[in-house]
């Protein structure tokens, strides 16, 4: 992670929506990119979570974040442009998303996986990314240093057994993510991935629930690269999908 140092002020004035703001990876990054002088917003289906983070942030002294409870499972287009008309009217502009929520779905082979419980892993971890991305775009076009993170995950690199809509839908954000980095690529717009890799979270408790959670880097761990590519720092960077913790 050394090659990943910004500095404490790298984001200083910038504008950057969090999704999953309430737990795991996107708490600490927000978290993280509010003590780096963000004004984040923290996005997120449990208010009570989006409030704790928020919370801590105003705690820390940092920009004084703003709160957008929505739940991605049944969200349409016409949220995420009210939402992309708020942003505007009410902070003026929107610099950068982290889209970190995620839906695990039910862990089974492929055979014994319902439509529905693939739908509802694709619509959170797939659909809802298209529709907010593209009704945030024509914001994050006028920033000077627009930045889009999805998060992907190794299951999105490489298919494995049982791991089903959630593997699929990793793929289908790798898809999405260098789509669109090739259409920004003659703007200031980086497009990129991360692939957290395992993480002490929630998430990762339930798809491991034997697993020794000592020896697992925390989500504070993987915050060098979750910062430098929401930095001016990371200009050169797009369409890249970025392991946080690299065999
Ligand atoms: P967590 O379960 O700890 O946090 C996920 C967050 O997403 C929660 O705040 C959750 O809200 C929110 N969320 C889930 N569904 C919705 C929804 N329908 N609408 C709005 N918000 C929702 O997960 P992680 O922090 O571990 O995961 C973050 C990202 O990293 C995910 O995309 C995941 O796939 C990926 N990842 C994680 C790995 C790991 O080892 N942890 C490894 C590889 C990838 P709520 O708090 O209300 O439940």
């Amino acid at each position: 992670m050394q090659q990943y140092q910004v500095d404490a002020d790298a984001l200083n004035g910038k504008i950057i929506l969090v999704t999953g703001a309430g737990d795991g990876i996107g708490k600490q990054a927000a978290i993280s990119y509010a003590e780096h002088g963000a004004t984040v917003v923290l996005l997120g289906r449990t208010v009570a979570k989006l409030e704790a983070t928020y919370d801590e942030i105003v705690a820390l002294g940092a920009p004084q974040p703003a709160i957008i409870p929505l739940d991605l499972q049944g969200a349409t287009e016409k949220h995420y442009e009210d939402m992309a008309s708020t942003i505007e009217s009410t902070l003026g502009r929107l610099d950068a998303v982290l889209h970190s929520a995620g839906e695990l779905g039910v862990l089974s082979t492929i055979e014994q996986t319902d439509l529905e419980s693939f739908e509802k892993v694709m619509k959170v971890n797939v659909t809802s990314h298209f529709m907010m991305t593209k009704a945030l775009l024509p914001l994050i076009k006028k920033s000077e240093q627009g930045r889009i993170v999805f998060t992907s995950s190794s299951v999105g690199k490489k298919g494995r057994a049982f791991w089903s809509a959630y593997a699929i839908s990793k793929f289908a954000t790798e898809g999405l993510m260098q789509t669109l980095a090739d259409e920004m690529s003659n703007t200031r717009v980086r497009v990129n991935c991360i692939n957290p890799g395992a993480t002490r979270t929630a998430m990762r408790a339930r798809a491991y629930p034997a697993e020794e959670t000592e020896q697992l880097k925390t989500p504070l761990d993987l915050m060098p690269l979750y910062l430098y590519l929401m930095s001016d720092q990371s200009a050169d960077i797009n369409g890249q999908s970025i392991d946080a913790q690299p065999k």
